[in-house]
């Protein structure tokens, strides 16, 4: 199967690549065979590169690949791909329990490294940042270092007028991150939590493509993103979906009817949330 002519545009609000060791490209090859046009493109996770960051500046190594891989998948898409970088929140754990550093010490360095995120926003590099808290139990003195991590993201996120993306545990109300975005000057919804299910009270829920997720969203018809978190590892087959699952379930819903859904997860929310034109970047 070959274009499919979805005629609209088909974001994936959050996925990996890694052209080493993964698929890379060829993912994008696949995505857009079946119609998908726009990629929000996320670092992987610095350890999973190899990279025991020491300093906010070690970073650097892995939003540099990231940047790479988005500018070969945007010369592959009809319309383009964009950086989304940032510190996975399961650092902490890493750092504490695998390198004995301080909760507060380890907070700090992941701060750091989100400074330097940030510097490729304000650049113009890439187009937002990425943070959240352990999904998991952790310590009391873990989950405040890790909410003051996700809080200096909201405060970079509200200095540079850009979305954050959040990695959180499952949740339906996460309006105490909202009101910490807020406070900051950062709109709520462009706060956006990724992995996340079809309904959501605060941020904008980046929804997970299961169908039945999808239907329920599009039922709602609250702003809502679609994401896969494919995450291009080998050892890891098929711990995620695969990069043509947000073009397939597009066309499912299209053969449902739901249109106006389509359009406002590709299109209407996209540009509210990121100021992104899903639209005038198609060039066929
Ligand atoms: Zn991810």
């Amino acid at each position: 199967m070959t274009d499919p002519e979805l005629d609209t545009p088909v974001l994936d609000d959050h996925l990996h690549l890694d052209p080493d060791a993964g698929q890379g490209l060829d993912a994008v090859r696949d995505f857009r065979r079946l119609g998908g046009t726009h990629l929000l493109v996320v670092n992987k996770p610095s350890w999973h590169l190899g990279v025991e960051a020491e300093a906010g500046a070690d970073f650097r190594a892995v939003f540099e690949r990231t940047l790479d891989a988005v500018a070969d998948a945007s010369d592959l898409l009809p319309g383009r791909a964009w950086p989304v970088l940032g510190v996975h929140p399961g650092l902490i754990s890493r750092l504490v329990d695998e390198r004995g550093l301080a909760p507060t010490a380890a907070r700090d360095l992941m701060q750091a490294g989100l400074d330097v995120a940030a510097e490729y926003v304000r650049d113009g590099r890439a187009l937002a940042l990425k943070s959240g808290r352990p999904h998991y139990d952790v310590s009391d003195e873990v989950w405040d270092a890790s909410n003051d991590v996700l809080r200096h993201a909201l405060d970079l996120g509200a200095d540079l007028g850009c979305a954050v993306q959040l990695h959180t545990e499952a949740s339906e109300d996460l309006t105490e991150i909202a009101s910490w975005a807020e406070t900051r000057g950062l709109p709520a919804h462009r706060v956006v939590k990724h992995y996340a299910g079809p309904t959501l009270a605060g941020p904008t829920p980046s929804v997970m493509c299961r169908k039945e997720w999808l239907r329920e969203a599009a039922e709602r018809g609250e702003p809502f993103l679609m994401e896969t978190d494919f995450v291009d590892d080998p050892e890891r087959p098929g711990a995620v979906m695969g990069p043509k699952t947000v073009p397939r379930r597009v066309r499912t819903l299209q053969s449902e009817g739901y249109d106006d859904a389509i359009r406002l997860a590709h299109v209407e929310t996209p540009a509210r949330v990121y100021g992104i034109d899903t639209e005038a970047t198609l060039t066929g």
